[in-house]
Protein backbone atom coordinates (compact mmCIF):
# COMPACT_ATOMS: atom_id res chain seq x y z
CA UNK A 1 0.00 0.00 0.00
CA UNK A 2 1.53 3.19 -1.06
CA UNK A 3 2.73 5.84 1.82
CA UNK A 4 1.18 9.46 1.43
CA UNK A 5 3.81 12.01 2.39
CA UNK A 6 1.31 14.40 4.21
CA UNK A 7 0.58 11.20 6.32
CA UNK A 8 4.21 11.04 7.32
CA UNK A 9 4.70 14.60 7.90
CA UNK A 10 1.84 14.52 10.11
CA UNK A 11 2.94 11.61 12.39
CA UNK A 12 6.61 12.93 12.70
CA UNK A 13 4.43 16.65 13.77
CA UNK A 14 3.07 14.83 16.42
CA UNK A 15 5.67 13.13 18.09
CA UNK A 16 7.63 16.27 17.62
CA UNK A 17 4.53 17.81 19.43
CA UNK A 18 4.31 15.23 22.27
CA UNK A 19 7.81 15.27 23.07
CA UNK A 20 7.76 19.11 23.87
CA UNK A 21 4.94 19.12 26.04
CA UNK A 22 7.00 16.15 27.76
CA UNK A 23 4.19 13.24 26.76
CA UNK A 24 7.00 11.15 26.24
CA UNK A 25 4.26 7.93 26.60
CA UNK A 26 2.51 9.20 23.23
CA UNK A 27 5.91 10.70 21.28
CA UNK A 28 6.75 7.37 21.15
CA UNK A 29 3.98 5.77 19.75
CA UNK A 30 3.96 8.35 17.12
CA UNK A 31 7.98 7.80 16.13
CA UNK A 32 7.10 4.55 15.86
CA UNK A 33 4.04 4.65 13.42
CA UNK A 34 6.47 7.42 11.68
CA UNK A 35 9.49 5.16 11.27
CA UNK A 36 7.25 2.59 10.05
CA UNK A 37 5.39 4.82 7.53
CA UNK A 38 8.98 5.90 6.22
CA UNK A 39 10.51 2.11 6.24
CA UNK A 40 7.36 1.30 3.90
CA UNK A 41 7.69 4.32 1.84
CA UNK A 42 11.62 4.04 0.71
CA UNK A 43 10.62 0.24 0.24
CA UNK A 44 8.77 2.16 -2.53
CA UNK A 45 11.62 4.20 -4.00
CA UNK A 46 13.73 2.84 -7.06
CA UNK A 47 15.71 5.99 -7.68
CA UNK A 48 18.74 6.03 -5.62
CA UNK A 49 19.32 9.92 -4.65
CA UNK A 50 15.68 10.02 -3.24
CA UNK A 51 15.86 6.82 -1.26
CA UNK A 52 19.23 8.16 0.40
CA UNK A 53 17.21 11.27 1.22
CA UNK A 54 14.81 9.57 2.83
CA UNK A 55 17.15 7.16 4.63
CA UNK A 56 19.09 10.35 5.89
CA UNK A 57 15.50 11.29 7.14
CA UNK A 58 14.81 8.02 8.93
CA UNK A 59 18.48 8.22 10.89
CA UNK A 60 17.39 11.42 11.95
CA UNK A 61 13.87 9.90 13.22
CA UNK A 62 15.64 7.46 14.37
CA UNK A 63 18.26 9.80 16.52
CA UNK A 64 15.10 11.63 17.84
CA UNK A 65 12.47 8.61 19.20
CA UNK A 66 16.16 6.99 20.52
CA UNK A 67 16.41 10.17 22.66
CA UNK A 68 12.47 10.05 24.08
CA UNK A 69 13.36 6.54 25.19
CA UNK A 70 16.19 7.47 27.43
CA UNK A 71 14.51 10.60 28.82
CA UNK A 72 11.06 8.36 29.61
CA UNK A 73 13.40 6.17 31.01
CA UNK A 74 15.01 8.89 33.23
CA UNK A 75 12.05 10.37 33.96
CA UNK A 76 10.32 6.84 35.64
CA UNK A 77 13.82 6.11 37.38
CA UNK A 78 13.50 9.92 38.88
CA UNK A 79 9.50 9.52 39.59
CA UNK A 80 11.00 6.08 41.69
CA UNK A 81 13.37 8.49 43.63
CA UNK A 82 11.13 10.99 44.50
CA UNK A 83 8.24 9.08 45.27
CA UNK A 84 10.31 6.73 47.37
CA UNK A 85 12.88 9.09 49.30
CA UNK A 86 11.44 12.46 50.17
CA UNK A 87 11.32 12.15 54.38
CA UNK A 88 7.20 11.47 55.10
CA UNK A 89 7.12 14.76 56.94
CA UNK A 90 8.10 17.26 54.27
CA UNK A 91 5.93 15.67 51.70
CA UNK A 92 3.51 16.21 54.53
CA UNK A 93 3.96 19.95 55.35
CA UNK A 94 3.83 20.31 51.28
CA UNK A 95 0.45 18.77 50.97
CA UNK A 96 -0.32 21.61 54.01
CA UNK A 97 0.77 24.20 51.56
CA UNK A 98 -0.94 23.21 48.79
CA UNK A 99 -4.34 22.14 50.62
CA UNK A 100 -4.60 25.52 52.46
CA UNK A 101 -3.76 28.02 49.70
CA UNK A 102 -5.35 26.01 46.64
CA UNK A 103 -8.34 23.56 47.75
CA UNK A 104 -9.37 25.23 51.29
CA UNK A 105 -12.57 26.53 50.15
CA UNK A 106 -13.14 22.49 48.31
CA UNK A 107 -11.88 20.50 51.10
CA UNK A 108 -13.97 21.03 54.51
CA UNK A 109 -11.27 21.57 56.95
CA UNK A 110 -13.85 20.34 59.70
CA UNK A 111 -13.50 16.68 58.24
CA UNK A 112 -10.75 14.92 60.14
CA UNK A 113 -9.70 11.04 59.36
CA UNK A 114 -11.33 9.37 62.68
CA UNK A 115 -8.21 7.88 64.47
CA UNK A 116 -7.03 4.33 63.54
CA UNK A 117 -8.60 1.58 66.02
CA UNK A 118 -4.79 1.02 67.11
CA UNK A 119 -4.51 5.10 68.00
CA UNK A 120 -7.61 4.77 69.78
CA UNK A 121 -5.97 1.80 72.18
CA UNK A 122 -2.67 3.95 73.04
CA UNK A 123 -5.52 6.85 73.49
CA UNK A 124 -6.83 4.71 76.12
CA UNK A 125 -3.80 3.36 77.70
CA UNK A 126 -2.56 6.62 78.16
CA UNK A 127 -5.76 8.19 79.48
CA UNK A 128 -6.02 5.42 82.18
CA UNK A 129 -2.64 6.52 82.97
CA UNK A 130 -1.12 9.36 84.97
CA UNK A 131 -3.51 12.18 84.13
CA UNK A 132 -1.48 15.27 84.66
CA UNK A 133 2.60 15.23 83.47
CA UNK A 134 4.40 18.78 83.95
CA UNK A 135 5.24 20.63 80.07
CA UNK A 136 8.77 20.22 81.51
CA UNK A 137 8.51 16.13 81.43
CA UNK A 138 6.32 16.25 78.27
CA UNK A 139 8.79 18.84 76.80
CA UNK A 140 11.67 16.05 76.98
CA UNK A 141 9.48 14.03 74.74
CA UNK A 142 10.10 16.29 72.06
CA UNK A 143 13.52 14.91 70.99
CA UNK A 144 15.83 16.53 68.61
CA UNK A 145 18.20 14.07 66.76
CA UNK A 146 21.09 12.93 69.03
CA UNK A 147 24.97 14.67 68.43
CA UNK A 148 25.70 11.43 66.85
CA UNK A 149 23.39 11.53 63.87
CA UNK A 150 24.18 15.23 63.71
CA UNK A 151 28.23 13.48 63.70
CA UNK A 152 27.00 11.11 60.76
CA UNK A 153 25.34 14.04 58.73
CA UNK A 154 28.62 16.16 58.77
CA UNK A 155 30.49 13.22 57.71
CA UNK A 156 28.28 12.62 55.05
CA UNK A 157 28.92 16.20 53.50
CA UNK A 158 32.23 15.84 54.04
CA UNK A 159 32.19 12.80 51.81
CA UNK A 160 30.35 14.37 49.33
CA UNK A 161 32.54 17.17 48.92
CA UNK A 162 35.33 14.61 47.98
CA UNK A 163 33.66 12.84 45.48
CA UNK A 164 32.12 15.85 43.63
CA UNK A 165 35.20 17.12 41.70
CA UNK A 166 35.33 13.26 40.58
CA UNK A 167 31.97 13.60 39.40
CA UNK A 168 32.75 17.02 36.93
CA UNK A 169 36.27 15.75 35.65
CA UNK A 170 34.30 12.68 34.94
CA UNK A 171 31.89 15.08 33.06
CA UNK A 172 35.20 16.22 31.13
CA UNK A 173 36.88 13.48 29.97
CA UNK A 174 33.76 12.67 28.06
CA UNK A 175 33.81 12.73 24.32
CA UNK A 176 31.86 15.54 22.74
CA UNK A 177 28.26 14.43 21.74
CA UNK A 178 25.44 15.55 20.49
CA UNK A 179 23.38 18.68 22.42
CA UNK A 180 20.25 15.90 23.37
CA UNK A 181 23.07 13.22 24.38
CA UNK A 182 24.62 16.21 26.69
CA UNK A 183 21.16 17.24 28.29
CA UNK A 184 20.61 13.63 29.19
CA UNK A 185 23.95 13.50 30.38
CA UNK A 186 23.35 16.29 32.38
CA UNK A 187 20.08 15.02 33.71
CA UNK A 188 21.93 11.82 34.60
CA UNK A 189 24.79 13.47 36.97
CA UNK A 190 22.44 15.77 38.32
CA UNK A 191 20.72 12.70 39.52
CA UNK A 192 23.73 10.96 40.58
CA UNK A 193 24.31 14.37 42.58
CA UNK A 194 20.99 14.38 44.20
CA UNK A 195 21.09 10.77 45.14
CA UNK A 196 24.35 11.33 46.90
CA UNK A 197 23.39 14.26 48.93
CA UNK A 198 20.18 12.70 49.47
CA UNK A 199 21.13 10.72 52.41
CA UNK A 200 21.75 13.71 53.99
CA UNK A 201 18.69 15.92 53.20
CA UNK A 202 16.65 12.72 54.72
CA UNK A 203 18.81 13.56 57.78
CA UNK A 204 18.71 17.02 57.76
CA UNK A 205 14.42 16.74 57.42
CA UNK A 206 14.56 13.98 59.98
CA UNK A 207 16.58 16.46 62.64
CA UNK A 208 14.06 19.04 62.22
CA UNK A 209 10.90 16.54 63.12
CA UNK A 210 9.09 16.99 65.72
CA UNK A 211 8.70 14.02 67.70
CA UNK A 212 6.15 12.76 70.33
CA UNK A 213 5.02 8.96 71.01
CA UNK A 214 1.48 7.25 70.01
CA UNK A 215 -1.74 9.61 70.05
CA UNK A 216 0.25 12.75 70.32
CA UNK A 217 1.99 11.27 67.39
CA UNK A 218 -1.28 11.36 65.59
CA UNK A 219 -2.51 14.81 66.92
CA UNK A 220 0.91 16.56 66.01
CA UNK A 221 0.54 14.84 62.53
CA UNK A 222 -2.81 16.60 62.34
CA UNK A 223 -1.54 19.68 63.66
CA UNK A 224 1.56 19.32 60.68
CA UNK A 225 -0.97 18.35 58.32
CA UNK A 226 -3.95 20.98 58.78
CA UNK A 227 -2.76 24.28 61.05
CA UNK A 228 1.16 24.25 59.73
CA UNK A 229 1.94 26.65 56.81
CA UNK A 230 5.24 26.79 55.46
CA UNK A 231 4.52 29.89 53.78
CA UNK A 232 1.23 31.34 53.51
CA UNK A 233 2.18 33.58 50.59
CA UNK A 234 0.63 36.87 51.61
CA UNK A 235 3.14 39.83 50.98
CA UNK A 236 2.49 43.43 52.60
CA UNK A 237 1.77 45.03 49.57
CA UNK A 238 -1.26 42.06 49.01
CA UNK A 239 -2.99 44.04 51.49
CA UNK A 240 -4.22 47.28 50.68
CA UNK A 241 -4.61 50.41 53.44
CA UNK A 242 -3.95 49.26 57.31
CA UNK A 243 -0.69 51.21 57.19
CA UNK A 244 -0.79 51.55 61.00
CA UNK A 245 -1.91 47.53 61.76
CA UNK A 246 1.57 46.71 59.18
CA UNK A 247 3.22 49.49 61.02
CA UNK A 248 2.31 47.78 64.68
CA UNK A 249 2.76 44.17 63.82
CA UNK A 250 5.80 44.77 62.40
CA UNK A 251 6.92 46.41 65.66
CA UNK A 252 5.33 43.58 68.08
CA UNK A 253 6.60 40.85 65.44
CA UNK A 254 9.35 41.43 62.89
CA UNK A 255 11.61 43.64 64.95
CA UNK A 256 11.84 41.25 67.68
CA UNK A 257 13.12 39.06 65.25
CA UNK A 258 15.87 41.32 63.57
CA UNK A 259 16.92 42.66 66.89
CA UNK A 260 16.64 40.53 69.38
CA UNK A 261 19.18 41.90 71.69
CA UNK A 262 17.54 44.93 72.10
CA UNK A 263 13.92 43.34 72.47
CA UNK A 264 14.71 42.26 76.40
CA UNK A 265 13.38 42.63 79.58
CA UNK A 266 10.98 45.67 79.57
CA UNK A 267 11.30 45.69 75.74
CA UNK A 268 10.94 42.36 75.46
CA UNK A 269 8.32 41.48 72.84
CA UNK A 270 4.55 40.91 73.14
CA UNK A 271 2.91 37.79 74.50
CA UNK A 272 0.33 38.13 72.09
CA UNK A 273 -1.97 40.66 69.90
CA UNK A 274 -5.13 40.99 69.24
CA UNK A 275 -6.31 41.86 66.28
CA UNK A 276 -10.60 43.37 66.99
CA UNK A 277 -12.54 44.58 63.74
CA UNK A 278 -15.42 43.64 61.80
CA UNK A 279 -15.27 40.63 59.68
CA UNK A 280 -13.33 40.90 56.09
CA UNK A 281 -11.56 43.34 56.88
CA UNK A 282 -8.15 41.84 56.53
CA UNK A 283 -7.04 40.34 59.63
CA UNK A 284 -6.79 36.85 58.14
CA UNK A 285 -4.12 38.29 55.93
CA UNK A 286 -2.30 40.56 57.98
CA UNK A 287 -1.30 37.32 60.30
CA UNK A 288 -0.27 35.56 57.01
CA UNK A 289 1.72 38.34 55.50
CA UNK A 290 3.38 38.44 59.50
CA UNK A 291 4.30 34.91 58.66
CA UNK A 292 5.33 35.02 54.95
CA UNK A 293 7.67 38.74 55.58
CA UNK A 294 9.28 37.06 58.23
CA UNK A 295 9.99 33.59 57.43
CA UNK A 296 8.25 32.12 60.84
CA UNK A 297 6.68 28.78 61.07
CA UNK A 298 2.83 29.74 60.21
CA UNK A 299 0.08 27.98 62.57
CA UNK A 300 -3.18 28.72 61.36
CA UNK A 301 -5.47 27.80 63.97
CA UNK A 302 -9.26 28.24 63.87
CA UNK A 303 -11.03 27.86 67.73
CA UNK A 304 -13.80 26.59 66.15
CA UNK A 305 -12.27 23.65 64.87
CA UNK A 306 -9.81 23.67 67.69
CA UNK A 307 -12.90 22.81 69.87
CA UNK A 308 -14.92 20.73 67.78
CA UNK A 309 -12.35 18.40 66.46
CA UNK A 310 -11.46 15.13 68.77
CA UNK A 311 -13.73 16.21 71.59
CA UNK A 312 -11.52 16.01 74.87
CA UNK A 313 -8.47 16.14 72.89
CA UNK A 314 -8.46 20.14 71.99
CA UNK A 315 -6.89 21.29 75.57
CA UNK A 316 -4.05 18.65 74.79
CA UNK A 317 -3.83 19.81 71.04
CA UNK A 318 -3.40 23.24 72.40
CA UNK A 319 -0.83 22.38 74.54
CA UNK A 320 0.74 20.69 71.22
CA UNK A 321 0.66 23.47 69.32
CA UNK A 322 2.41 25.48 71.74
CA UNK A 323 5.43 22.75 72.00
CA UNK A 324 5.44 22.20 68.33
CA UNK A 325 5.45 26.43 68.04
CA UNK A 326 8.78 26.32 69.99
CA UNK A 327 9.98 23.62 68.12
CA UNK A 328 10.02 25.01 64.88
CA UNK A 329 10.31 28.56 66.14
CA UNK A 330 10.61 31.70 65.79
CA UNK A 331 6.68 31.16 65.09
CA UNK A 332 3.65 33.05 64.69
CA UNK A 333 0.50 31.25 65.96
CA UNK A 334 -2.65 32.57 64.57
CA UNK A 335 -5.79 31.98 66.38
CA UNK A 336 -9.17 32.99 64.37
CA UNK A 337 -12.05 33.44 66.11
CA UNK A 338 -10.61 33.48 69.70
CA UNK A 339 -13.75 34.82 70.81
CA UNK A 340 -15.40 30.98 70.65
CA UNK A 341 -12.50 29.36 72.37
CA UNK A 342 -12.38 32.06 74.78
CA UNK A 343 -15.48 33.31 75.89
CA UNK A 344 -16.13 34.97 79.30
CA UNK A 345 -15.73 32.69 82.14
CA UNK A 346 -18.87 31.50 84.42
CA UNK A 347 -21.13 32.42 80.99
CA UNK A 348 -23.82 29.92 80.27
CA UNK A 349 -22.17 28.52 77.31
CA UNK A 350 -18.98 27.60 79.32
CA UNK A 351 -18.74 23.89 80.00
CA UNK A 352 -16.25 21.98 81.59
CA UNK A 353 -13.98 21.46 78.56
CA UNK A 354 -14.08 24.57 77.40
CA UNK A 355 -12.74 25.65 80.68
CA UNK A 356 -10.16 23.77 80.53
CA UNK A 357 -9.23 24.28 76.88
CA UNK A 358 -9.02 27.93 78.19
CA UNK A 359 -6.80 27.32 80.94
CA UNK A 360 -4.31 25.39 78.94
CA UNK A 361 -4.57 28.32 76.38
CA UNK A 362 -3.31 30.92 79.30
CA UNK A 363 -0.76 28.35 80.64
CA UNK A 364 0.88 28.07 77.51
CA UNK A 365 0.62 31.75 76.81
CA UNK A 366 2.50 32.16 79.95
CA UNK A 367 5.27 30.17 79.01
CA UNK A 368 6.08 31.87 76.16
CA UNK A 369 7.64 34.72 77.94
CA UNK A 370 10.65 32.67 78.93
CA UNK A 371 10.68 31.01 75.61
CA UNK A 372 10.69 34.50 74.38
CA UNK A 373 14.29 34.98 76.25
CA UNK A 374 16.23 32.60 73.72
CA UNK A 375 17.18 34.62 71.03
CA UNK A 376 15.63 33.22 67.41
CA UNK A 377 13.08 31.19 69.28
CA UNK A 378 10.63 33.83 69.30
CA UNK A 379 6.53 32.40 69.76
CA UNK A 380 4.23 35.09 69.23
CA UNK A 381 0.77 34.79 69.52
CA UNK A 382 -1.64 36.84 67.05
CA UNK A 383 -5.48 36.57 67.57
CA UNK A 384 -8.22 37.68 65.65
CA UNK A 385 -11.73 38.41 66.95
CA UNK A 386 -14.95 40.04 65.57
CA UNK A 387 -16.80 40.16 68.93
CA UNK A 388 -13.97 41.47 71.40
CA UNK A 389 -16.32 42.27 73.98
CA UNK A 390 -16.79 38.23 74.62
CA UNK A 391 -13.49 37.68 75.44
CA UNK A 392 -12.42 36.43 78.59
CA UNK A 393 -10.84 39.48 81.06
CA UNK A 394 -7.79 36.54 81.97
CA UNK A 395 -6.83 36.14 78.26
CA UNK A 396 -7.24 39.77 77.06
CA UNK A 397 -4.55 40.55 80.15
CA UNK A 398 -2.24 38.19 77.89
CA UNK A 399 -2.84 39.81 74.38
CA UNK A 400 -1.46 42.79 75.58
CA UNK A 401 -1.44 44.37 72.31
CA UNK A 402 -5.09 45.38 71.25
CA UNK A 403 -5.01 46.65 67.50
CA UNK A 404 -7.59 47.79 65.90
CA UNK A 405 -8.76 46.61 61.80
CA UNK A 406 -11.23 49.24 60.19
CA UNK A 407 -13.15 49.35 57.50
CA UNK A 408 -11.01 50.81 54.10
CA UNK A 409 -10.37 54.65 54.21
CA UNK A 410 -11.47 56.07 50.44
CA UNK A 411 -7.67 55.13 49.53
CA UNK A 412 -8.06 51.68 50.95
CA UNK A 413 -11.01 50.95 49.15
CA UNK A 414 -9.08 52.34 45.56
CA UNK A 415 -6.31 50.05 46.59
CA UNK A 416 -8.47 46.80 46.80
CA UNK A 417 -10.08 47.71 43.86
CA UNK A 418 -6.38 47.36 42.06
CA UNK A 419 -5.67 44.17 44.02
CA UNK A 420 -8.63 43.01 43.11
CA UNK A 421 -8.79 43.62 39.39
CA UNK A 422 -5.23 42.81 38.39
CA UNK A 423 -6.14 40.25 36.65
CA UNK A 424 -8.90 41.63 34.64
CA UNK A 425 -9.56 43.69 31.52
CA UNK A 426 -10.76 46.86 32.29
CA UNK A 427 -12.82 49.75 30.43
CA UNK A 428 -10.48 52.91 30.03
CA UNK A 429 -13.82 55.01 31.02
CA UNK A 430 -13.86 52.73 34.90
CA UNK A 431 -13.20 55.47 37.22
CA UNK A 432 -11.94 53.82 39.98
CA UNK A 433 -12.09 56.65 42.48
CA UNK A 434 -15.25 57.25 41.94
CA UNK A 435 -16.10 53.90 42.03
CA UNK A 436 -14.54 53.74 45.79
CA UNK A 437 -16.68 56.59 46.95
CA UNK A 438 -19.74 54.48 46.09
CA UNK A 439 -18.12 51.81 48.07
CA UNK A 440 -18.05 53.57 51.50
CA UNK A 441 -19.07 51.18 54.34
CA UNK A 442 -17.67 48.35 52.63
CA UNK A 443 -15.32 45.98 53.92
CA UNK A 444 -12.33 44.25 52.17
CA UNK A 445 -14.28 41.28 51.47
CA UNK A 446 -17.23 42.84 50.60
CA UNK A 447 -15.32 45.04 47.77
CA UNK A 448 -13.56 41.64 46.79
CA UNK A 449 -17.18 40.32 45.79
CA UNK A 450 -18.28 43.32 43.93
CA UNK A 451 -15.32 42.41 41.80
CA UNK A 452 -15.47 39.32 41.31
CA UNK A 453 -19.52 39.84 40.33
CA UNK A 454 -18.73 43.17 37.91
CA UNK A 455 -15.92 40.65 36.36
CA UNK A 456 -18.23 38.64 35.29
CA UNK A 457 -20.86 40.44 34.27
CA UNK A 458 -20.42 40.57 31.05
CA UNK A 459 -19.92 36.55 30.45
CA UNK A 460 -23.39 36.45 32.25
CA UNK A 461 -24.62 38.29 29.77
CA UNK A 462 -23.12 36.48 26.81
CA UNK A 463 -24.30 33.17 27.91
CA UNK A 464 -27.41 34.12 28.99
CA UNK A 465 -30.33 32.00 27.23
CA UNK A 466 -28.13 30.02 26.11
CA UNK A 467 -27.65 25.78 25.81
CA UNK A 468 -24.75 24.04 27.60
CA UNK A 469 -23.06 23.15 24.38
CA UNK A 470 -23.53 26.48 23.10
CA UNK A 471 -21.87 27.77 25.72
CA UNK A 472 -18.86 25.39 25.54
CA UNK A 473 -18.11 27.17 22.32
CA UNK A 474 -18.18 30.44 22.54
CA UNK A 475 -14.43 31.58 21.87
CA UNK A 476 -12.93 32.66 25.03
CA UNK A 477 -11.99 35.98 24.03
CA UNK A 478 -16.00 36.70 23.55
CA UNK A 479 -16.41 35.87 26.84
CA UNK A 480 -13.27 37.73 28.22
CA UNK A 481 -14.68 41.41 28.03
CA UNK A 482 -13.21 44.60 30.09
CA UNK A 483 -15.53 45.16 32.97
CA UNK A 484 -17.08 48.77 32.50
CA UNK A 485 -18.77 50.80 34.65
CA UNK A 486 -21.95 49.94 34.36
CA UNK A 487 -21.14 46.44 35.47
CA UNK A 488 -19.35 47.62 38.55
CA UNK A 489 -23.02 49.75 39.23
CA UNK A 490 -24.86 46.40 38.86
CA UNK A 491 -22.42 44.48 41.07
CA UNK A 492 -22.97 47.38 43.82
CA UNK A 493 -26.52 47.03 43.80
CA UNK A 494 -26.38 43.40 43.94
CA UNK A 495 -23.85 43.04 47.01
CA UNK A 496 -24.96 45.24 50.46
CA UNK A 497 -22.43 46.22 52.81
CA UNK A 498 -22.27 43.57 55.45
CA UNK A 499 -21.11 45.96 58.39
CA UNK A 500 -23.66 47.79 60.14
CA UNK A 501 -23.52 51.41 61.56
CA UNK A 502 -24.22 49.74 65.27
CA UNK A 503 -21.70 47.60 64.91
CA UNK A 504 -18.93 50.00 63.63
CA UNK A 505 -19.92 52.11 67.31
CA UNK A 506 -19.87 48.77 69.30
CA UNK A 507 -16.09 48.54 68.41
CA UNK A 508 -14.95 51.81 68.55
CA UNK A 509 -16.74 51.76 71.93
CA UNK A 510 -14.65 48.86 72.68
CA UNK A 511 -11.53 50.18 71.64
CA UNK A 512 -11.87 53.64 73.67
CA UNK A 513 -11.91 51.46 77.06
CA UNK A 514 -9.57 48.52 75.94
CA UNK A 515 -7.81 48.78 72.91
CA UNK A 516 -3.93 49.89 72.86
CA UNK A 517 -1.59 50.97 69.54
P1 LIG B 1 -10.95 38.75 58.35
O1 LIG B 1 -9.93 37.77 58.85
O2 LIG B 1 -10.76 40.13 58.91
O3 LIG B 1 -12.35 38.27 58.52
P2 LIG B 1 -9.77 38.19 55.80
O4 LIG B 1 -8.37 38.58 56.04
O5 LIG B 1 -10.09 36.75 55.85
O6 LIG B 1 -10.75 38.94 56.81
O7 LIG B 1 -10.24 38.80 54.41
C1 LIG B 1 -11.25 38.20 53.62
C2 LIG B 1 -11.04 38.56 52.17
O8 LIG B 1 -11.28 39.95 51.97
C3 LIG B 1 -9.63 38.34 51.72
O9 LIG B 1 -9.47 37.07 51.18
C4 LIG B 1 -9.42 39.43 50.69
O10 LIG B 1 -9.92 38.98 49.43
C5 LIG B 1 -10.34 40.54 51.13
N1 LIG B 1 -9.67 41.61 51.89
C6 LIG B 1 -10.08 42.08 53.08
N2 LIG B 1 -9.30 43.10 53.49
C7 LIG B 1 -8.35 43.27 52.54
C8 LIG B 1 -7.26 44.20 52.37
N3 LIG B 1 -6.99 45.15 53.28
N4 LIG B 1 -6.49 44.06 51.28
C9 LIG B 1 -6.75 43.13 50.34
N5 LIG B 1 -7.78 42.25 50.43
C10 LIG B 1 -8.58 42.31 51.51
Amino acid sequence: MEVSIKEICDNVSLAREMAVLGNYENAEVYYQGSLQLISRHIAMIAEPIRKNKWQEMQNIINLEYADIKKYKVLLETLRIEISGDVPIGARKRDDTFLLANDVSSITDPDVWPPPTPADHGILSSRHNGPKTKSTNSRRSEIRKAPSGARATSSNTSRKTDITKPTRTSKREDRPSTSKSERNVEAMKDRQDSESTDKNEKAEEQEEKKFECNGMERELADILERDIVQKNPNIRWDDIADLHEAKRLLEEAVVLPMWMPEFFTGIRRPWKGVLMVGPPGTGKTMLAKAVATECGTTFFNVSSSTLSSKYRGESEKMVRLLFEMARFYAPSTIFIDEIDSLCSRRGSESEHEASRRVKSELLIQMDGITANNEEPGKIVMVLAATNFPWDIDEALKRRLEKRIYIPLPTLEGREGLLKINLREVKLDPNVDLKSIARKLDGYSGADITNVCRDASMMSMRRKILGLKPDQIRQLPKEELDLPVTTQDFEEAILKNNKSVSKEDLDKFEKWMNEFGSS
